[in-house]
């Protein structure tokens, strides 16, 4: 995003100086192209009170629209939640997208920001929220420009208040994705997942009801009270209502952001969509759920691809639907260890569980020789039944799977 490959210290000076950020800002779908398109059109539907709270609650449910930051909690529901706690509320987007291999909201806040912007309009109506945080990660410089510009001119518009939309920046903490820990973050303390409950929607930022959505899950919003419930869920594979934003990198030919259904399959998602394995490697390990959802082999590889079934039975999940692909040249022992130095790193350090755990399956991983098979069962135990967030409690998935799937990558 910013050319600072050949940059001198002189150029950044000189750059710094002029106002010149190095932001490369893609061209995108602006407020008026949107609009000219029918956008804000269900907004202003809502707004009206043509289309009821309840109506709209009743399509997200039907369409059965889920949060796609990685819960993939029912999204009607948890506005009905929201909305059923007192005055006065607020609203939180995360935009922090800090599972490894997910670059999905990137993907549409770069090409059309609007339907988050309108999908999250109507959800603070729905909940009666008073503003909206916008929570996004500084590593995406060109978004927090394009978010800039854009909430300028809904603002220059009348289409919102001054001041509804508020953009802050996350620092780069993963945990910040977490939501009780970015709430934190945006009321500018450390990034600590809270305890619960409560839970955000009854005690989240500055103590209010919070309504908090990722941004994928917006994008759909407009689209589903358009088009109608019938028609998102249509979208999916039988037993699996929807479209999702897969993304999708590893050993593949083309990889990216791919739209296909809820319940694809990675066998799907590798030839129909990624123009087959890349030259020279054939398939053998995928992460279906970034670093969290642990490693499945290749034997695995038609499993539908959705929250729940399968998956979970496998002790795994899909979460931000990051799909990273392995090959015959990679290491599964490399890989699982790879994951757990991310999530040592990462971890917040306020529960012995994770912040000790994590350390010491990286260093039984590394050990020379047998593996202490008990002590890592052990450890993985007591991580995911005492760990405050879900980051300790995922992080044991790749070491659990590399011992139950690629046994012969240990040796
Ligand atoms: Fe922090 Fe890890 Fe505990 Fe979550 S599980 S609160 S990241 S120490």
């Amino acid at each position: 995003d910013r050319e600072v490959g050949h940059a001198t210290a002189e150029g950044l000076l000189a750059m710094a100086a002029s106002g010149d950020t190095g932001v490369r800002r893609p061209d995108y779908k602006t407020l008026d192209a949107y609009r000219a398109e029918g956008g804000y059109t269900m907004w202003d539907r809502v707004k009206s009170g043509e289309l009821t709270h309840q109506e709209v609650l009743d399509r997200l449910g039907s369409a059965s629209l889920r949060g796609l930051g990685g819960a993939g909690f029912p999204t009607g529901k948890k506005w009905g939640f929201v909305r059923a706690y007192p005055a006065p509320r607020l609203m939180t987007i995360n935009g922090d997208e800090g599972e490894p291999g997910t670059f999905k909201d990137r993907y549409h806040l770069e090409r059309d920001p609007h339907p988050m912007f309108e999908g999250a309009l109507i959800g603070a109506h729905v909940v009666g929220a008073e503003r909206c945080y916008v929570y996004m990660r500084d590593e995406y410089p060109a978004v927090l420009q394009i978010l800039r510009d854009e909430i300028a001119a809904l603002e220059a518009a009348g289409i919102s208040e001054p001041g509804f939309f508020e953009l802050r920046r996350g620092a780069g903490a993963y945990i910040c994705g977490e939501e009780s820990a970015m709430i934190e973050s945006i009321e500018g303390k450390r990034g600590l997942p809270r305890h619960r409950p409560p839970f955000i929607a009854e005690v989240g930022l500055f103590g209010r009801p919070t309504l908090n959505n990722n941004v994928e899950t917006l994008y759909w919003v407009p689209k589903v009270l358009e088009k109608g419930p019938e028609w998102f869920a249509s979208q999916g594979r039988e037993g699996h209502p929807g479209m999702r934003s897969w993304s999708v990198s590893g050993r593949v030919r083309n990889p990216g952001v791919k739209l296909a259904p809820a319940g694809v399959t990675i066998r799907e998602l590798i030839e129909d969509h990624c123009g087959g394995m890349a030259e020279g490697h054939s398939f053998k390990a995928y992460l279906p759920g970034g670093a969290s959802g642990g490693i499945l082999p290749a034997s695995e590889a038609d499993v539908p691809l959705d929250f729940g079934g399968r998956l979970a039975e496998l002790g795994s999940f899909v979460g931000s639907h990051a799909i990273v692909v392995f090959s015959d040249k990679d290491n599964m022992r490399d890989v699982a260890l790879n994951l757990l130095d991310f999530f040592t790193h990462e971890s917040c350090g306020q529960c012995t569980p994770c912040r000790s755990g994590t350390e010491k399956l990286g260093k039984l991983l590394r050990t020379q020789g047998p593996l202490d098979e008990e002590a890592i069962r052990d450890i993985e135990q007591v991580m995911r039944d005492a760990s405050i967030c879900g980051l300790g409690q995922a992080a044991p998935n790749p070491v659990n799977h590399l011992l139950t799937h690629f046994r012969e990558d240990l040796k």
